[in-house]
C-alpha cells in the first residue's frame, strides 16, 4: 500500500556547516584565512593523506598543529579515546578532519571528548555533549559519506561489535573545505565503494519517515548526478569534471540524511562490513535491490524518477520489477558484482543476523512497512540473488 505524499508537512531544516567547494582550494589555504582557535588538532588516516600532500598542504598553513594520523576504516571507540586524550594533552583547541568518513567521524567525537568528560561510548545516542564541542573544519578526500555536513560520528564498538552512531547537532563542522582534486588519487575500488554510499544515502533520504521537500530535491539530484558520472569516473579516473560532480553529489548526500537519518540499508550492510569487512558503500548497495524493490511499494511516484532516467520501462503493476532491472542496468554499467557472495559473505550466519537486526527498533526508526524476522531474513537472502 502506498503511503500519502508528506508535501503539506511542516519541516525545519538545520545546515549550519558553511561550505567552501573549490577546486585547488587546498592549495590556496593560506589565502582563505581560516583561523578558528591558536592551535589546530589534525585527525587524518595512516596513508592517504601523506600520499596525496593534503596533510603536508595544512601543515604549511598551520605548523604548530598536532597530528593523529592513526585512523583506521570503521574506525573504533579506543581510536577515538586515543585522539580524545592526545588532543586533551596538547590543549589545541580546533580540530582539522582531513580524509574520507573515519578520519572526519573521529574528529567530530574528538572535538567533542576535548570539552566533556568521559569515553567516546558514553555518548553514542543524541545530543549528550553537553559543553560545546571544539570547531572543526572538515575536509573529505572522498566522495561518499558527506560526514562533512553531517551532525553524525559513525563508530564501531568493539565492545558489541556494532557500528553504533552519536548525533549532536553540536558536532556539525563549522568549515567543509571541497576540493575536488583531492579525490584525483582514489582507486576504483574507492571510488566505487564510496560513489555507492553517497547513492544509497540519497536513495535512503528519499524514502525516510523523515524525508521533507527540501531533502528530496537535493537527495533526487544527487541520484542523477551518480547515475551520470560514476560510470564515466569508473572508466576515466582523471575524468576532473566527473570528480567534480561525484564530490558534490556525495555533499547532497551529506546534507539530505542529516535531515532525514538512513534506513534500513544501513542497518543490513553494517552486517557485512563489520562480519566480513565488506567495504561500506559496497555492503549498502547490496542490499538496494532488495530494500527498493519493497520500498517502491510504499512511494511508487516518487522513486519513478529512478526507473525514468535509467530508461527502463515503469510497469505501473510490478514497478518492483522496474526498479530491480533499472538497478541492475546501472550496476552492470558500473561493472559492480552485486551479491553478496562476490564480495566473500558467506550465508551461515545470515539468521543469527536477522534476529539480531529484528530485536533493535531503533535501526527501523525512519523505515516505511513492518518487518517480520523473516522478512528480514529473506532479505538478507535476496542480497546473494543475480
Ligand atoms: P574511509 O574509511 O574514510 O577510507 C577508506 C579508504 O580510502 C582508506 O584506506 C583511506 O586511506 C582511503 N582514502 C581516503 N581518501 C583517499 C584519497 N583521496 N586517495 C586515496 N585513498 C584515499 O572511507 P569512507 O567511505 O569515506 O568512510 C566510511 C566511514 O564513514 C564508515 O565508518 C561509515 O560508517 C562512515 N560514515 C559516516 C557518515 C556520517 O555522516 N558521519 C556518513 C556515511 C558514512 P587512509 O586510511 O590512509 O586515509
Amino acid at each position: 500500500m502506498s503511503v500519502k505524499s508528506n508535501y503539506l508537512q511542516e519541516f525545519q531544516y538545520l545546515m549550519p556547516t558553511k561550505i567552501i567547494f573549490k577546486p585547488g582550494a587546498l592549495s590556496e589555504l593560506s589565502t582563505l584565512k581560516i583561523q578558528m582557535g591558536k592551535k589546530p588538532f589534525v585527525v587524518t588516516g595512516k596513508y592517504s593523506s601523506k600520499m596525496n600532500g593534503a596533510l603536508e598542504k595544512v601543515m604549511e598553513v598551520f605548523p604548530n598543529a598536532v597530528v593523529f594520523d592513526d585512523v583506521e576504516e570503521n574506525p573504533s571507540t579506543e581510536t577515538c579515546d586515543r585522539a580524545g586524550q592526545l588532543c586533551r594533552d596538547s590543549q589545541c583547541d580546533w580540530l582539522i578532519g582531513i580524509g574520507g568518513g573515519s578520519p572526519l567521524d573521529v574528529s567530530k567525537v574528538v572535538a567533542g571528548l576535548a570539552t566533556n568528560e568521559g569515553k567516546c561510548e558514553h555518548y553514542f545516542g543524541r545530543d549528550l555533549f553537553y559543553n560545546p564541542p571544539l570547531p572543526i573544519l572538515a575536509i573529505p578526500t572522498t566522495a561518499g559519506t558527506g560526514s562533512e555536513v553531517t551532525p553524525y560520528a559513525v563508530i564501531t564498538n568493539t565492545r558489541s561489535n556494532t557500528k553504533q552512531t552519536i548525533a549532536d547537532s553540536k558536532i556539525f563542522p563549522e568549515i567543509a573545505l571541497l576540493d575536488p582534486t583531492l579525490t584525483l588519487t582514489l582507486p576504483h575500488r574507492i571510488t566505487l565503494s564510496t560513489g555507492l554510499d553517497a547513492l544509497s544515502q540519497s536513495m535512503e533520504g528519499l524514502v525516510s519517515k523523515k524525508a521533507n521537500p527540501v531533502s528530496d530535491c537535493l537527495a533526487q539530484e544527487s541520484c542523477k548526478l551518480i547515475f551520470k558520472w560514476l560510470p564515466k569516473v569508473l572508466a576515466q579516473p582523471n575524468d576532473m569534471e566527473g570528480r567534480y560532480w561525484l564530490l558534490y553529489a556525495s555533499l547532497l548526500s551529506g546534507i539530505v540524511i542529516a535531515q532525514t537519518g538512513t534506513t534500513l540499508v544501513h542497518a543490513l550492510g553494517y552486517y557485512y562490513t563489520l562480519n566480513y569487512n565488506v567495504p561500506h558503500g559496497i555492503a549498502n548497495a547490496l542490499f538496494l535491490i532488495p530494500m527498493f524493490k519493497r520500498n517502491i511499494v510504499f512511494l511508487p511516484e516518487k522513486l519513478r524518477f529512478i526507473i525514468d532516467f535509467l530508461e527502463e520501462e515503469y510497469d505501473r503493476e510490478h514497478p518492483e520489477m522496474s526498479i530491480k532491472k533499472a538497478l541492475l542496468r546501472f550496476f552492470k554499467n558500473i561493472d559492480f558484482p552485486h551479491t553478496a557472495d562476490s564480495w566473500g559473505v558467506l550465508d551461515n550466519q545470515l539468521k543469527l543476523f536477522a534476529k539480531h537486526l529484528s530485536s533493535d527498533s531503533y535501526r527501523f526508526r525512519n523505515q516505511y512497512g513492518e518487518f517480520s524476522m523473516d522478512e528480514i531474513y529473506s532479505i538478507f537472502r535476496e542480497s546473494f540473488e543475480t
